[in-house]
């Protein structure tokens, strides 16, 4: 993805991974080939991969940069941290690698959102340090949802930490130094950065809303994974926490963006990711890249 500048904001990606990913079947349980292979003409050329017949991905950071904050919304699946397939991916170090060519060291970083508490949205959060997890960003602050926080200590508390550790080495160690907030729906970091609820895909998933010069921009996390479910909103991910509430928040969150100029940022969508969402009669929208 170019930068984005929407008034004083510059966004940039940092990716750690694209390319083919998942096989659409197993990912979306109401899958239904014919309505699919009838979808794939009006989606971009780059979100499906004919050839694999596997939907195109991408795990990326959104580095924010507003005149106070240098800002990360969600964090990857960082390194060192032994995770099984298919987060066991080679090649972190281009993260690290796109994140230093914008200029920026670990130190400058003074935010990280985190839509939600996922394996693929927290990890670059810490690091390993003489044995020990660390923050990774010394002199950030780190947003949590502290609902969803509770959430997901309650499980690492009864023995269902997912993968028998996110939690534990990608989030309880930020509380523990002291650089978490943990903050409720209507958190604004300040004018331009505010949340907006979009539960369903985890507990208290929430987007992060840029503002500034009369535009706004959207980081939407995984309220939707990939464009099939601009045109069926009711395909939920199987990883859904609740199917039907992550239903309801992208109807709703599609129908309040469409034809507006929002524009959308989706962790997983493929490059060039950032788009418009324009209505394609009642319940149904396209996803156009941005492309200028
Ligand atoms: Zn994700």
């Amino acid at each position: 993805m170019r930068q984005i500048r929407i008034g004083d904001i510059t966004i940039d990606a940092v990716i750690e991974r694209e390319g083919p990913w998942r096989k659409p079947d197993a990912f979306f349980p109401a899958f239904d080939k014919a309505t699919f292979e009838a979808h794939v003409p009006s989606m971009e050329p780059e979100v499906y991969d004919p050839a694999t017949g596997m939907l195109v991905m991408t795990y990326q950071t959104f580095v924010v940069r507003t005149p106070h904050h240098t800002i990360l919304v969600d964090t990857c699946t960082g390194e060192h941290k032994d995770l099984p397939a298919p987060f066991d991916f080679p090649g972190k170090e281009r993260w690290r690698n796109e994140l230093g060519a914008l200029g920026l060291s670990f130190a400058d970083i003074t935010h990280v959102f985190c839509t939600h508490l996922h394996v693929d949205h927290t990890g670059w959060n810490t690091q390993l340090k003489d044995g020990r997890w660390v923050p990774t960003f010394p002199n950030a602050k780190y947003i949590f949802h502290k609902k969803e926080y509770a959430v997901w200590e309650k499980e690492y508390n009864e023995g269902r930490d997912p993968y028998d550790k996110i939690f534990r080495i990608n989030c309880l160690p930020i509380v523990e130094a002291g650089q978490a907030l943990l903050v409720d729906d209507d958190y604004q970091l300040d004018d331009l950065v505010t949340l907006t609820p979009t539960p369903g895909h985890s507990p208290h998933h929430c987007c992060v809303n840029l503002h500034s010069g009369g535009q706004t921009a959207v980081v939407t996390g995984d309220m939707m994974h990939h464009p099939i479910q601009c045109r069926e909103p009711t395909w939920a991910a199987a990883p859904d926490w609740n199917a039907e509430q992550g239903i309801a928040s992208r109807r709703t969150f599609l129908a309040q963006v469409a034809d507006t100029g929002t524009l959308i940022l989706p962790i997983h969508f493929a490059a060039p990711t950032v788009g418009l969402v324009s209505a394609d009669g009642p319940d149904r929208f396209h996803y156009r890249f941005k492309r200028d």
